[in-house]
Formats: C-alpha cells, structure tokens, sequence
C-alpha cells in the first residue's frame, strides 16, 4: 500500500517515510524494482492503462515504483506538488532548460554557473535558436536590465561554485513574475535542507542528487521538482520521449540516501564552519569564502534565505597555484578530487580542473584566483580534519 506524506510530519520524519510504496510482502525497507516494464492481465488492461484510464505502470523510461518512491520522497522534502528524477545532475539541468523553450527565447542566467550548465545556456542553446544574456548573479541591477521582450527563463545558481556567492532568489522570483518568466535554481551547494528556493518564489528547482543526497558517492542522479501544472504541459511528454530517466537502482540508493541526509548535513556544515573560522585567522590564507561567515559578500541575503553556511568552504593560499597545489598534495585524510557533497573530504583546484576551460579573463571574473581551493567537508571527525589542514599547511 501506498505511505504517501503526510502533511503533519516534520521534514526527518518524511525523509525516513515519505513516497514509501510497500508491496504485499510489507517489506521494511523500500523495494528495488529492476524491471524495464510491466506486464498486463489481459488486452483490455493493456488499453486501459495505455489510455489513462487505469492507473499503473507501463514503461520504467515513463515511471517505475522505486523512482517514484524517490521522487515523492523528495517533493515530501522540498513542499513540491511533482517531480522527475533523472540520470545526473545535467539530464536534469539541460531537461528542466529546454523542455519549455523554443528558438526564439531568450534566457537570463547568472554567469558563474557550474561548467556544464554554463555550456548548455551558452554553447548549446544558441545552437537551436535560443539566445541568452549572461550577468553578475549578486548585481541585482543587471538581471533586469538583461530582459528583452522574449525572456522566457531565468537561471542561477546560490551558492555558486567555486566561489559561494550568493543571489537573492526572491528578489530575482519577483523580476520574472514581472514578466511571466520562471526562475529555475540549481540548489546543489545549498542542499534541500538549507535553503528552499520553492518557498522564496522560485519556479522549478534542479539538483544533482549525485552529491549530498547520495552523499556517499556510490551513483550520479538528479532531479527537477516544480508544480504539477508546469510538469504536465512542459516535462511529461519530453521525458517520455527523450529518456533522461534515473535507473531505479540508483533512485533506491538515492532513496537509501535521503533518510540520513539531515544528519550528514548537519554535521558536514558544523565542519565547514569551523574550518572556515579556522583558515580565515591563519597567515597563509588570503581569502575564506563561506556563506556562514559575517564577511561573507552577501552576509545579509545569505541570513534571510539560508538556514546555514553550507558544507562547502571556497579558500585561497597567499603563494598562488604552487601553494594550492603543495597544501593539497600535503592533506593526508582530505582527498584531491573534484567531486563534492561526499562522506569523504574532498579539495580541488577549480582552475586547473572544473574551471580549467573558462578563459583567463572569465575565470578571473568569476573570482577563480591561482591559489583559490574549494573544500568540500565529509563526515570524518572535525578535530582530524582540522590537525590534517594545520599540518598540510605548515609544509606549504
Ligand atoms: C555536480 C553538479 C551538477 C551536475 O551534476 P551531475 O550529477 O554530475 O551530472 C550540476 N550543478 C551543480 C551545482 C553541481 O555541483
């Protein structure tokens, strides 16, 4: 039977129970449905379901009960009315974009936007006819003065990567209801649980499940969750067709995953926040970024629309990329790569790998310095991960 969500239950209360869809067996734990379809009782119900007329599943490239479960789990989590999980963070991106435009659309979008989601608004998008303005997603001034007559989206990102600059989402929501444009937000470095794009006015909000809802790094995933109406009209029928669709193997590690996202969260942004604290004081560090930080840039949006810092800490040595590279190569529990959002502390050097193909000019624009790193903290001990940092950077 069917453990949708109940509208009482605090939220790590859905992420435990919320979608649950238990066979007759009463299993405990959800079910993994590795099927690619679904078998009928006879022709009629074959028709009937074909036709709409009786509920069920046909297709898993259309729906299958585990990625429902994920899916239904996490509109439990975001207050969505629907959802479409899909195979990584960029199905999810490059469907939730261009699902509802057509050539002759123009998007606005912030300018420092993961490198992928950036390749779709400015290489790909072009391609069939879509125009896009890239702008400085903190300077309100410059959303608006981007629109044009055919502005149909807007998209960002808060906080950014590398640099965890901010944009004031509701401020941004209300500049495309103006003009009965939708505001798309890729949550990723937030996390469901620290800031809700849906509730500051946001339209559709994207995330690459591979990170802190998997979080363990086992399988890439994502997902789009917005209101029925606009997955109906622009979402349903190009899912079906195109196939991003999550395997439900991954959703039901997802699923898995969901259930101890609040502790993971929690305890890897209590890390960021000391180690942030920790780097700003030390002589060899130029610049701490972090969103829980006073002296964070946008100290004051940050306070209205995160309920935390992140886990992510963006730092820069003062000896530029030699340094970077000699404290990195120096960290012993802390691993070079450049994934993010894992139980494993993780650092990389943006502008020599997930930066690496901006121009010198565009990197700089971004923020991306020589020494510049960004931490990603796991669930190791804070203490360890503290005397690791302290260590690696006495060698520096
Ligand atoms: C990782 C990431 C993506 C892409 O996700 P994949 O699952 O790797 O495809 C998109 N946006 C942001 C902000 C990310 O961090």
């Amino acid at each position: 039977m069917t453990q949708r969500f109940d509208d009482e239950w605090q939220l790590k209360t859905r992420l435990v129970h919320g979608g649950t869809l238990r066979s007759s067996f009463g299993e405990t734990s959800e079910a993994l449905y590795l099927t690619q379809g679904f078998v009928y009782e006879s022709s009629e119900a074959a028709e009937a379901r074909f036709k709409g007329e009786e509920p069920g599943f046909i297709y898993s490239r259309y729906a299958n009960p585990t990625i429902d479960m994920f899916e239904q789990r996490m509109c439990a989590l975001e207050g969505a009315e629907d959802a479409r999980a899909t195979a990584s963070g960029m199905a999810a991106v490059a469907t939730a974009l261009l699902c509802s435009l057509k050539a002759g659309d123009h998007v606005v979008a912030a300018r420092a936007l993961f490198g992928s989601c950036r390749w779709i608004v400015e290489t790909l998008m072009p391609r069939y006819g879509i125009e896009s303005t890239l702008v400085d997603g903190s300077n309100l001034e410059a959303w608006e003065s981007a629109i044009r007559s055919n502005t149909k989206l807007f998209f960002l990102e808060s906080p950014t990567n590398p640099t965890l600059q901010v944009c004031d989402i509701s401020a941004i929501a209300k500049l495309a209801d103006g003009i009965g444009a939708r505001l798309v937000v890729d949550n990723v470095f937030a996390t469901p649980l620290l800031q809700k794009p849906l509730e500051l006015g946001a339209h559709v909000v994207v995330y690459s499940a591979t990170k802190h809802i998997d979080g363990q790094g086992r399988c890439l995933g994502g997902i789009i969750l917005s209101d029925k109406a606009w997955i109906d009209e622009h979402l349903h029928d190009y899912f079906r067709h195109t196939g991003p669709s999550l395997s439900p193997f991954n959703a039901w590690t997802l699923l898995k995953g969901l259930e101890t996202l609040p502790l993971r969260v929690r305890q890897q942004t209590e890390s960021a926040a000391r180690v942030a604290d920790y780097l700003a004081d030390h002589p060899k560090i130029a610049r701490v970024i972090y969103p829980g930080r006073a002296d964070h840039p946008q100290a004051d949006i940050v306070a209205r629309q995160m309920k935390g810092g992140s886990t992510l800490v963006c730092l820069d040595l003062k000896g530029g990329k030699q340094a970077a590279f000699d404290f990195s190569n120096a960290l012993k529990i802390i691993r070079i790569s450049n994934n993010l959002g894992d139980a494993k502390s993780l650092i990389t050097h943006p502008g020599t790998t997930t930066h690496k193909n901006l121009s010198e000019e565009a990197r700089a624009e971004a923020g991306i310095n020589p020494g510049t790193l960004r931490l990603s903290l796991g669930l190791e001990d804070a203490a360890d991960l503290l005397a690791d940092i302290e260590r690696a950077l006495a060698a520096v």
